[in-house]
């Protein structure tokens, strides 16, 4: 007999690895002892060498579902004996190098225990196993055992102890483990303050049901914060909630009670599966036009979000209720999402009511959000945060052991680690111009830092000096004594591509499409709509639209309509849209040589704008919105694409102002706005094949904002897959949230550390 050592690193702790291992080595009759270690989980076992490896390969085949390995060894150790098989005590000391455990919904266990009027757990609303439950957002410290994890203050009962101490049970060894007897106490209050009495829980969930009937709003604390909630089909609830929320149109994300309340809606297998599985997103679907919704959920727009009941809470809260619920982060007008007990109070200016609980969540998460592409099945991450952050998986890209730390970009904000060779990248945080989003941003950040043990070598930012990310980077680096290192925008968007398409090595050159609304380009203009050229390890800008000034600042985003007149300043369609005083200060402004926009954001806009779609918008990329849906509905009926404008789509820039004009003139022949749009998309992938053809370039790869665009996305696969390969994001979102990754990958890439 040898002693021997297995090491495995990846998702490996709060997944139930130990009790899965534990189970094979009994199976096997291996003696021996099982640690969870800042690494991950190292075993070692006394076995002949073939029983060794065949050991070692069963732990690897029969791995548990949510765990992710990234790493394993088996080898020879000093010898010892053991008399059984162990879990033991955690190792706590020694360089981390863990993945965090995100958070997962409730598995299909749990939700039929529940539902079980036999079992102890039955209406517990924080019933969890190995399988499912909160992880990310309770861990303190690591490695993940309950004391570093905010259920340390619950004591188990003798009933949970011994699931947790019996190695058949499903909740051997779950630190998540709880009961009615020993576990979250729920507290509801309202107006004042002060706490509804109740004889029962059942009660609260009477009473929960009977104010979203009455359309009050229920504030309600879930995994990553706390949640909004009201009744979806009730329209005076649904405007009412928008009132208070200051959010006018901005659509709402839904909670169906189950898979069955959504019959009437067009689910494919895909979104299926997302719905259901561990992540539990929010998923864009078709709303059917006979839907019994609030028609002031999604005004304009022909999707909706919906998600499941992913805690046992929600589960638990909309059992028997029979309708859908509003369920939006719960912020105060674009602050963060509100997590802590302490600022619970302050919804009240929202909500009616707020239901609480007694754990505590250390790092807040919004819910994040998945789409398909309508025809091609494209998986698009629109927003990614929890049960997908904070871990990126490496593809080959061989990632170097220096410490990096990414500040991103500013409006939707992430920050990225790359620390003893793993990628960590945030949920999505915010928009950064806004204090509170900055304070929260910092603590996530000291928190995942903390909880790893990180300090960078180098700091990375974006070359906007005016980002609160560059900020925030440029006083950290300050204190830390730490260099850091400017990342052009767009580049980082196709080094994110790139990366997560393991092109970096690529031999032939790869042309990049990378559309969004803004990022300041290396000629101090603002670019956005560009394509670029990555060869020779190198990255070039080879194309973009054709410049446009920026009028009204910051403005312009907000007015379409200014989009327009900035492209077009002696259309009368386009002046139409100002007063004459508007007009002339416009007409100064212009003569003043104001910055030049290359944003494909902007083109969005101005043709909205000439469409008659939008001319102002409450909220961002509302009218590229509006402008998808309209080109879906009219692909929708024709089946087809319509033709591209005629106009010059093989010169280095795309000429706006020709496309923009051949897009008036179109107009008075009676084409419907939804057509327009249509053939708007179609001249964007023409323009991208002439583009290709002229630099001679076969693989081409998308980033960027504009790249959450559906109809864009299908209209890439069909008309230019066949000939070209192309190349999307894959675990990221093409938005600005994939900065923080595509900044660590542009400084390794001009370190030549990749
Ligand atoms: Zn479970
Ligand atoms: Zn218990």
């Amino acid at each position: 007999m040898y002693t021997w050592e297995i090491r495995i690193e990846g998702i490996v702790q709060g997944v139930g690895f130990r009790p899965r291992v534990f189970q094979l080595a009994h199976e096997q009759e291996i003696k021996g002892e099982i640690a969870n270690g800042v690494e991950g989980v190292r075993i070692w076992f006394n076995a002949e060498s073939d029983q060794a490896q065949a050991f070692y390969e069963s732990i690897l085949q029969h791995k548990p579902p949510l765990s992710h390995i990234v790493s394993s060894s088996l080898q020879a150790s000093e010898a010892r004996s053991f008399v059984d098989f162990q879990i033991i005590e955690s190792e706590t000391s020694g360089q981390k190098r863990l993945l965090v455990t995100p958070d997962y919904g409730i598995c299909p266990d749990c939700r039929r225990e529940i539902n079980d009027e036999s079992d102890r757990r039955f209406a517990y609303p924080f019933i969890t196993c190995t399988q499912c439950g909160p992880r990310y957002s309770i861990i303190e410290n690591l490695p993940y055992d309950r004391p570093w994890t905010t259920m340390a203050p619950f004591q188990m009962c003798p009933a949970c102890l011994s699931e947790y101490q019996d190695p058949l049970n499903r909740r051997h060894f779950s630190q998540t483990n709880s009961c009615p007897a020993c576990g979250i106490q729920l507290r509801l209050f309202g107006p004042d303050q002060q706490t509804v009495s109740v004889s029962s829980e059942a009660e609260i969930r009477q009473l929960v049901q009977h104010y979203w009937k009455k359309g009050q709003t229920v504030a309600i604390k879930g995994i990553g914060g706390f949640l909004l909630t009201c009744d979806a089909t009730q329209e005076a609830a649904v405007q009412r909630m928008r009132e208070r929320k200051h959010r006018p149109e901005k659509p709402f994300a839904l909670m169906f009670p189950g898979l069955d309340s959504l019959h009437a809606y067009y689910l494919d297998a895909d979104q299926i599966a997302a719905l259901e599985g561990p992540v539990s997103p929010i998923v864009l679907i078709r709303k059917p036009p006979d839907s019994t919704l609030a028609p002031g959920i999604a005004k304009g727009l022909t999707e909706i979000g919906v998600m499941l009941p992913y805690t046992p809470l929600y589960q638990w809260l909309l059992q028997g209720y029979g309708q859908p619920i509003v369920a939006t982060s719960g912020n105060i007008h674009q602050a963060p999402i509100v997590f802590r007990d302490e600022e619970a109070a302050s919804l009240l200016d929202i909500a009616d009511w707020v239901l609480t609980n007694d754990r505590r969540i250390v790092v807040p998460q919004d819910d994040s959000v998945l789409r398909f592409t309508t025809r091609q099945r494209q998986r698009i991450v629109i927003r990614r945060s929890r049960g997908l952050a904070p871990n990126y998986f490496a593809t080959q890209v061989k990632m170097p052991k220096i410490n990096l730390w990414a500040a991103g970009a500013d409006m939707k904000s992430s920050f990225g680690l790359l620390h003893e060779g793993n990628v960590y990248l945030s949920q999505y945080l915010g928009d950064l111009s806004h204090y509170d989003t900055e304070r929260s941003y910092q603590q996530v950040q000291q928190h995942l830092q903390s909880v790893l043990g990180h300090r960078p070598a180098v700091i990375l930012h974006d070359q906007h000096p005016h980002y609160a990310s560059t900020r925030l980077a440029q006083d950290m680096a300050r204190e830390q004594q730490v260099p850091v290192h400017a990342c052009q925008h767009h580049k980082a968007h196709f080094a994110a591509v790139l990366a997560e398409n393991d092109l970096i090595e690529a031999a032939d050159p790869v042309l990049g499409v990378i559309w969004d609304g803004t990022g300041l380009g290396e000629d101090g203009q603002i670019w956005g709509g560009e394509l670029m050229v990555y060869a020779n390890r190198a990255i070039s800008r080879e194309g973009h639209l054709a410049y446009f000034p920026v009028l009204g600042g910051d403005k312009m985003a907000q007015e379409p309509r200014l989009s327009a007149l900035a492209i077009l300043p002696e259309e009368p369609l386009c002046q139409q849209k100002f007063s004459l005083l508007e007009q002339q200060i416009y007409s100064q402004l212009r003569q003043k040589k104001p910055i030049q926009s290359s944003s494909m954001g902007r083109l969005f806009d101005a043709v909205a704008s000439v469409l008659g779609v939008q001319d102002q918008q409450t909220y961002e990329g509302q009218a590229a919105m509006k402008l998808e849906a309209l080109a879906r509905a009219y692909w929708d009926q024709a089946d087809v694409l319509p033709p591209p404008f005629p106009i010059v789509y093989h010169e280095k820039n795309l000429p706006t102002e020709a496309l923009l004009q051949s897009l008036i003139a179109a107009r008075p022949a009676n084409n419907s706005a939804a057509y327009l749009s249509a053939r708007f998309h179609a001249s964007l992938i023409e323009w991208v094949r002439q583009s290709a053809d002229r630099l001679q370039i076969k693989r081409i790869a998308f980033s960027g904002g504009v790249m959450q665009n559906a109809v864009l996305v299908d209209g890439l696969l069909e008309r230019l897959g066949s000939e070209y390969e192309l190349f999307f994001h894959q675990q990221l979102s093409p938005n600005d949230e994939n900065i923080s990754f595509g900044q660590m990958v542009l400084y390794l890439l001009a370190q030549q550390m990749i």
